[in-house]
C-alpha cells in the first residue's frame, strides 16, 4: 500500500473518526515532529509535556519511528511502563512505517489496554483493529475465530463472520499443529520464542474457506478483554513480497561482502544518531578508519587474499564494539564506526585504541602472516547545533591529520585542524590555475663530487608562486597535487622544463656538458602506463641527451606494483635515462628488488645525514648505505649535508656525491647561473678543505 494513500485518504479520516475514542493516533516523523496527532494524544502529550505523566513510551516510539527495522515492516508492542506513574496501565502500540515527501517516520496507534478491559469495551479493539494495515484475527482462548477486519476476511475468502461459523485455529493455520483441546494462551506463552508479542514474524500457511493454501507473515498477541484471555493474530498476505523486501531491504544496506551496514545505511544510522543524541542530551562519536597497505596485499597476495583481509577486519572492528554500535564499510578499505549514547571523549578514545591494536595483530592469509595498520579520524558531536554531515566532515578532516603523522595513529578533530583543513581547500582552489597562470617555478640545487670538489649535477625541486602567500614548498601542495592527479600534467610540465632549462645552459657553455639534471617522479606518473611516451617527447622536444636526465624515485613508490615498476622502468633504462633511488633507507626496503632494479644511485635520506657523525646509529645507517651500495656498483648521494663535519664523515666513508646547504641551497634558475662561479669555487673548497673524520 503506498503510505501517500494511507496518508491522505485513510489517516485523516481514521483521525477525525477517532477523535474522541479512547485509542490515540497520530504521526510521527523520523526527526521527532508529531506531523498529525488525534484529540486523546494531544491530551496525553500536553500532560506528559506538563510532567504528569511518564514519557518513557514517547522516547521509544520516537526511536522506533527513526530505526531501519521500522522502514521496512513496521511494529507492534506492548509497553509495560506504568503511566502515569501511579496507575498500572499497559499501552499496546501499533508503529507504521509512513513516508510522504520528504516526512519519514511512523504512523502511530496507541491504545491503552487496561482501559479497553475496565471498560469491556470490545468495539473500540474492533475499531483498531480496522484501522491497522494489518489482516487482524481475535480467537477466543479455545482457538475459535470470534472477529476478523476486513482484510483478513478478506484473506479467508469469506464476506463476513456469523455466529454460525466456527472457524478453528488448527484448520485455518494447520502447521501450527494446535489440538482442539488446546488452551491457545497457555499454547502462545510456550511458544513465545516463536510468535511472541508482536514482534516475532513468521512464515505460515493459512488455509482459506475454499481450502487454497497461501503463504502469510504471522505474528500472535495475548490480550485480555472482557476478563477473558484472548490471542490475537496479525497477518500480512504478501509472505514473499516482505522476504524478498527484506533480502532487497538488507542488499541494499549492507555491504555484500562484510555484512558490515554500508554507506547508505550508515549514513541514515549517523543521521538518526545525532537526532537522538540531541534529544537525550548526550553525545554521539564518529570514527573514520582507513588501512593502510591494503592495496599492496591486495596486489601481491590477490583479491582473494585481499577480500579475506578485509572479512577479517571488519570481524574484528565488530568485536572492538558493543552490539548496538554501528559498524560500517564506506569505501575499499575505508571502515567506520558510530558510538552513540557516549558521554565524553573517554569511549572513543578507548575504542580508537582498541581498533588500533586489534587491527595490529598480524592476519593469516593463504597461510601467510600478514600486517597492516590504521589511520582513525574522531569526531564528537559537542554542539546540538552540527549536523551529522559536519560530524562526518570532521571526522575526515582528523583522519587526514592521523595519516599524515603515519601509521597506526587516531587523532581527534579540533578547531585548528579545521583552519588546517580550510587553508588546503583555499590552496586545493588555487592550485587548478597554478599551471596556467604560470605560478609552477623549479628551482635547482647543485649535486657536487666531493672528492674532485666540482658540480656534477642539479636536482630540480618544484615551488609555488602564490600570488598571495609568498614562494610554497612542495611539502604543502604536492599532496594536493596528487589528491586531484593534477600532478600528471605538472610533472610534464617540469620535466620538459628541467630538461629544456638544462639542454639551453649546455648548449650556451654556462654548465659542463656533463653535469645531469636530476627530477623527481611521482607515483601517479610511474604508474599511469604513459611514462614512457612522455620521457620520448619531452627528450625529443629538449634534445637533451638522456643519460644527463636522471629520474628519482622513492621506494614506497615501488610498493604499489612492483612487477609493474620495474617493467616500466626497464624500458625508461633503455632510452637511456638514469634512475635513483631517492630518500633510501626511509621505505620498507628489500634488498631483493634492489637486484631487479635498474638503477644506478641510491640517495641517503637527509635524515640519516643530519645527525652524523655524532649519533652512531645515524653514522652506521649512512655507512651501510654506501657499502651496501658499492657492492651492487651503485652510486651514493648524500643529501641535506649541512655541515663540514657531516662532509668529512662522507668522504671518508666514500660516498660519492653530496647535496646540501653547505654548497647551496636550491635556487632559481637566474639565480644559480649568476652565482655559478662562486657555486664552484664553493665545491671544490669545501671538498677539499673538509676535515676528514676518523670513522671507527
Ligand atoms: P626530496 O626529493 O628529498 O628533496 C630534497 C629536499 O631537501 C628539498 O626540499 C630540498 O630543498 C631540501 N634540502 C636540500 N638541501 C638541504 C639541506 O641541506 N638541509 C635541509 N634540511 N634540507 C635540504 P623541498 O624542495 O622542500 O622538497 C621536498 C620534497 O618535495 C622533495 O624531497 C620531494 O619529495 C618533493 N618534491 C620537490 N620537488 C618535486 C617535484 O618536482 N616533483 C615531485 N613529485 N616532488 C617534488
Ligand atoms: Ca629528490
Ligand atoms: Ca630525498
Amino acid at each position: 500500500m503506498s503510505f501517500d494513500r494511507l496518508y491522505d485518504l485513510q489517516a485523516k479520516a481514521r483521525l477525525a473518526n477517532l477523535s474522541n475514542s479512547e485509542p490515540w493516533v497520530g504521526i510521527l516523523t523520523a526527526q521527532g515532529q508529531w506531523l498529525l496527532k488525534n484529540k486523546p494524544l494531544e491530551r496525553e502529550l500536553n500532560a506528559i509535556a506538563k510532567g504528569q505523566c511518564q514519557s518513557d513510551w514517547v522516547e521509544l516510539i520516537h526511536d522506533l519511528s527513526c530505526s531501519d527495522q521500522l522502514a521496512s515492516h513496521g511494529t507492534s508492542f506492548c509497553i509495560p511502563s506504568p503511566i502515569p506513574s501511579n496507575l498500572q496501565r499497559r499501552l499496546w502500540c501499533q508503529l507504521l512505517p509512513f513516508e510522504k515527501k520528504e516526512n519519514r517516520g511512523a504512523l502511530v496507534t496507541i491504545t491503552e489496554q487496561s482501559s479497553l478491559v475496565n471498560k469491556g469495551d470490545l468495539t473500540a479493539w474492533l475499531s483498531i483493529l480496522e484501522a491497522i494495515q494489518d489482516a487482524a484475527m481475535l480467537f477466543d482462548q479455545s482457538g475459535v475465530l470470534l472477529h476478523g477486519n476486513t482484510s483478513a476476511l478478506q484473506l479467508m475468502g469469506i464476506p463476513e463472520l456469523t455466529r454460525q461459523d466456527n472457524h478453528h485455529i488448527s484448520q485455518v493455520f494447520p502447521e501450527l499443529q494446535l489440538n482442539n483441546t488446546e488452551n491457545l494462551p497457555k499454547w502462545l506463552s510456550h511458544n513465545n520464542e516463536r510468535f511472541g508479542a508482536g514482534k516475532r514474524w513468521r512464515e505460515v500457511t493459512l488455509l482459506n474457506a475454499q481450502g487454497k493454501p497461501l503463504l502469510v507473515m504471522m505474528t500472535m498477541l495475548p490480550l485480555s478483554i472482557q476478563g477473558q484471555h484472548w490471542v490475537m493474530g496479525l497477518l500480512r498476505d504478501n509472505a514473499k513480497q516482505f522476504l524478498s523486501q527484506q533480502k532487497l531491504l538488507n542488499y541494499l544496506y549492507h555491504d555484500p561482502l562484510t555484512g558490515l551496514a554500508n554507506r547508505a545505511l550508515f549514513q541514515d544510522r549517523l543521521a538518526q544518531g545525532v537526532i537522538r543524541a540531541r534529544r537525550r542530551k548526550r553525545k554521539v562519536a564518529l570514527l573514520i578508519i582507513n588501512l593502510a597497505r591494503f592495496k599492496l596485499i591486495n596486489d601481491t597476495l590477490g583479491h582473494t587474499a585481499g577480500d579475506e583481509l578485509l572479512k577479517q577486519v571488519a570481524l574484528r572492528l565488530k568485536q572492538t564494539v558493543r552490539d548496538e554500535d554501528t559498524v560500517a564499510r564506506l569505501g575499499s578499505d575505508e571502515f567506520a564506526i558510530i558510538l552513540e549514547d557516549t558521554f565524553d571523549q573517554h569511549d572513543a578514545d578507548v575504542v580508537g585504541r582498541n581498533v588500533i591494536a586489534a587491527l595490529g595483530v598480524s592476519f593469516k592469509l593463504q597461510e601467510k602472516e600478514v600486517f597492516i595498520s590504521a589511520s582513525i579520524g574522531i569526531s564528537l558531536l559537542t554542539s546540538p547545533a552540527d549536523s551529522h554531515e559536519v560530524l562526518l566532515k570532521q571526522a575526515d578532516i582528523a583522519l587526514y591529520k592521523a595519516q599524515q603523522l603515519g601509521p597506526n595513529r587516531y587523532e581527534f578533530f579540533s578547531k585548528d585542524m579545521k583552519a588546517a583543513s580550510e587553508y588546503r581547500i583555499h590552496l586545493e582552489s588555487c592550485l587548478h590555475y597554478a599551471l596556467a597562470n604560470q605560478e609552477m617555478v623549479l628551482y635547482y640545487q647543485p649535486q657536487i663530487d666531493i672528492h674532485f670538489g666540482c658540480i656534477v649535477g642539479f636536482e630540480a625541486l618544484l615551488r609555488w608562486k602564490h600570488p598571495t602567500e609568498g614562494v610554497l614548498l612542495p611539502g604543502l601542495f604536492v599532496p594536493l597535487l596528487e589528491e586531484t592527479g593534477l600532478i600528471i600534467p605538472v610533472s610534464e610540465w617540469l620535466l620538459e622544463t628541467a630538461c629544456i632549462q638544462h639542454r639551453t645552459w649546455i648548449s650556451e657553455g654556462k654548465v659542463p656538458p656533463y653535469t645531469s639534471i636530476a627530477v623527481n617522479l611521482p607515483t601517479r606518473l610511474l604508474m599511469s602506463g604513459c611514462l614512457l611516451s612522455v620521457l620520448e617527447k619531452v627528450l625529443h622536444i629538449s634534445q637533451l641527451p638522456p643519460q644527463l636526465l636522471e629520474l628519482e624515485i622513492t621506494e614506497t613508490m615501488l610498493m604499489h606494483d612492483i612487477n609493474f615498476a620495474i617493467k616500466e622502468l626497464n624500458q625508461v633504462k633503455a632510452l637511456g635515462v638514469s634512475i635513483s633511488i631517492d630518500d633510501f633507507g626511509t621505505g620498507y626496503s628489500s634488498l631483493s628488488y634492489l637486484r631487479k632494479l635498474p638503477i644506478d644511485t641510491l640517495k641517503i635520506d637527509q635524515m640519516f645525514v643530519e645527525d652524523i657523525p655524532d649519533d652512531p646509529d645515524a653514522a652506521s645507517i649512512a655507512r651501510s648505505i654506501i657499502n651496501l651500495a658499492h657492492n651492487l656498483r651503485l652510486q651514493v648521494v648524500a643529501e641535506g649535508v649541512e655541515n663540514e663535519k657531516a662532509l668529512g664523515f662522507l668522504q671518508a666513508e666514500g660516498c660519492d656525491i653530496c647535496q646540501g646547504y653547505l654548497f647551496s641551497p636550491p635556487l632559481p634558475a637566474e639565480q644559480l647561473l649568476e652565482s655559478y662561479e662562486q657555486l664552484t669555487e664553493t665545491a671544490y673548497m669545501e671538498s677539499t678543505l673538509a676535515p676528514q673524520s676518523v670513522t671507527h
